[in-house]
């Protein structure tokens, strides 16, 4: 990729940031404070970077956007939308001649990509931990250096290493290694037959089966870490998951017990500063029946289960990945409100036959502490993520109250 070029006219960052010439980093080798006023880019146009970017703006940034939907949901907010594949050359330069600092929304983003954009200017999360993250054997060997407990698992490349699979390790689940999201590319398995053809399904590409867990409940912790190696989090986030996809995160006493949600902070901080990572990184792990607690997987960047803190906490997810990126200070965020996030999946929709209709807002509005979040996608389809729906109010018993009340308008099952 050739350095980027500021044409005229066509870049905002040159107008209101005075960033470096060429190159990420100032003289005296440090990356440069971006300041409000300046564009910040992101690499993918999905919801995340819609929210990214609509944190970025209400605090005096522009923005732009590389994706190649003409109607992605961050293109349509942004100030500046690069319509282009991942690693489309020409795209990347627009990106990088319009940012002054560029981060990523979505986890299979070539770090190629990212890599190359960090010669010129500030990237982060970096391309070696969006590498890692982005391969299930290669976060499961990370998670095991930091010295944090997995499922027990094995990879499966090959025959050899279909047929070297231990008995133990049955009944599982089969997933491929790379490029799954929301339980797809992922079977499960209770034989050594249904594991053959489970992986031929998965047409033989590199899989890691995992035990299946007898799981009591499931969490999250969200952390952002600066450039200067400071880190914070948000509260310990409960998941309940149907059929592979976030429904319901709840944050509030009652989540998660003590003892657990510190062990989970503890060692997401430690995943984190392992992969010496800049940036808001999200760790999911499992609470076992027996009381102990496994890492499932981790997302380098916001994350579905960390949407509450939009109207939660006085620092939100995504004004956490601003400030990571721009160089700004952390501060730790305060929860101000429990908090309850109904995922709002495109199967709401099509409650009442084939014909899509939008559920009934105006109703679900009329609760208090409803706060509605839609991502301006043009269709609703099955397990389609089209928004979600933050509760908050005075105390866990209102919160969940009105929580179950607006599922049961909405059609999502009771929690
Ligand atoms: P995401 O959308 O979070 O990226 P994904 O496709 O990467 O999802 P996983 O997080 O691996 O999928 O699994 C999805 C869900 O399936 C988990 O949240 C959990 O409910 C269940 N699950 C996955 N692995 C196991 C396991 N080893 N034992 C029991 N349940 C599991
Ligand atoms: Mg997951």
């Amino acid at each position: 990729m050739s350095p980027p070029g500021r044409a005229k006219g066509e870049d905002r960052s040159a107008q209101h940031a005075g960033s470096p010439a060429a190159g990420a980093r100032k003289r005296d080798g440090a990356l440069p404070l971006v300041l409000p006023g300046a564009t910040l880019g992101v690499m993918g146009g999905g919801q995340l970077g819609r929210m990214f970017v609509h944190a970025a703006q209400r605090m005096g940034y522009f923005t732009a956007v590389l994706d190649p939907d003409p109607h992605s949901p961050a293109g349509r907010v942004s100030h500046e939308h690069v319509q282009a594949d991942y690693l489309d050359e020409i795209g990347l330069a627009k990106l990088c001649g319009h940012s002054d600092a560029i981060t990523t929304e979505f986890e299979n983003v070539p770090a190629q990509a990212l890599a190359q954009m960090a010669e010129h200017r500030p990237v982060s999360p970096g391309a070696a931990a969006v590498a890692i993250a982005q391969d299930r054997a290669e976060e499961k060997a990370h998670f095991t250096r930091c010295g944090v407990a997995c499922a027990p698992h094995a990879v499966i490349a090959n025959e050899e290493d279909l047929a070297a699979v231990a008995d133990d390790l049955l009944p599982g689940i089969l997933k491929t290694a790379r490029l799954g999201y929301d339980g797809k590319g992922q079977v499960r398995v209770a034989t050594r037959a249904q594991l053959r053809a489970g992986w031929e399904s998965l047409k033989r590409t590199t899989c890691v089966l995992e035990k299946m867990l007898p799981l009591a409940f499931e969490c999250s912790v969200l952390v952002a870490r600066g450039r200067d190696g400071a880190i914070v989090h948000l509260p310990v986030q409960r998941n309940l998951h149907r059929d592979g996809i976030l429904a319901v995160t709840e944050v509030h006493e009652n989540g998660v017990a003590a003892d657990q949600a510190t062990q989970a902070i503890a060692a997401t901080r430690r995943i984190a500063e392992g992969l010496d990572y800049v940036g808001v990184l999200c760790v999911e792990f499992f609470g076992l029946e027996d009381g102990s607690l496994v890492v499932n997987e981790m997302a380098p960047r916001p994350h579905n289960s960390g949407h509450w803190s939009m109207d939660a906490a006085d620092v939100s997810q995504f004004e956490l990945q601003v400030r990571t990126l721009a160089g700004l200070p952390l501060t730790q965020p305060r929860q101000h409100s429990p908090a309850v996030m109904l995922n709002l999946l495109g199967d709401l929709w099509f409650r009442a036959g084939e014909q899509a209709q939008a559920p009934d807002w105006a109703a679900v509005l009329a609760l208090p502490g409803t706060h509605l979040h839609l991502y301006g996608k043009l269709d609703a389809r099955p397990g389609r993520k089209m928004g979600h729906l933050n509760v908050t109010g005075a105390n866990v018993d209102a919160v969940r109250a009105t929580a179950l009340r607006a599922a049961h308008i909405l059609g999502i099952a009771p929690f």
